[in-house]
């Protein structure tokens, strides 16, 4: 992703679970203006500032089909490579990987999930210029991760039924101790 900003990023709000934008489908972007290219430098930087490895847009209270990512920046001695994922969609998948997850809007929590192995996507870049590209593991992974948010699905919801009972209590506690929405998740 190239920088066309030269003016000073914005650290956005993190949605907390129990907030309704992280639980709609985001919609279809269709404009790739100047504004567009301004959010997704704040999402990126959000990202950087949060200590993700991957933000989607309804995480940011924002409903629209974006995310970035940067896979290994933290392992790679801080060298950032933020990409950035418009309107994706997984075109093939094949295998399963199972690795623990966490989510900037899910609190304290980290759970083993499985996913898809290897999957192929479809997306646009900050131009609406279309990407296609495989990713294997750890990307597929953070990439499966980050699509979801667009569907509004969460991490927790692929936990078996006990799972996430338990971290339902976990959140709910932090929910109320910090007040992050003003109110617990119901379901
Ligand atoms: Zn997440």
């Amino acid at each position: 992703m190239n920088k066309v900003k030269s003016n000073k990023a914005n650290l956005l709000k993190i949605r907390i679970v129990g907030d309704k934008t992280l639980r709609m489908e985001a919609q279809a972007v269709t404009e790739f203006d100047q504004e567009l290219r301004d959010f997704i430098d704040d999402l990126t930087y959000t990202m950087y500032e949060t200590d993700g490895v991957g933000l989607a847009a309804p995480q940011v209270g924002v409903s629209k089909r974006i995310f970035v990512v940067d896979f290994y920046w933290a392992e790679d001695g801080a060298v950032k490579k933020p990409r950035v994922f418009i309107n994706p969609e997984i075109v093939f998948s094949d295998g399963k990987i199972t690795h623990e997850e966490g989510c900037l809007s899910v609190p304290e929590v980290y759970e083993k999930v499985t996913r898809d192995s290897h999957i192929k996507i479809k997306a646009q870049d900050i131009y609406g210029n279309p990407i296609e590209e495989e990713f294997k593991e750890f990307p597929a992974v953070v990439f499966q991760h980050e699509f979801d948010h667009l569907k509004g699905i969460l991490f927790i919801d692929h936990l078996t039924k006990m799972k996430y009972l338990l971290h339902k209590h976990k959140i709910n506690q932090y929910l109320k101790r910090t007040n992050a929405n003003g109110e617990n998740i119901q379901n």
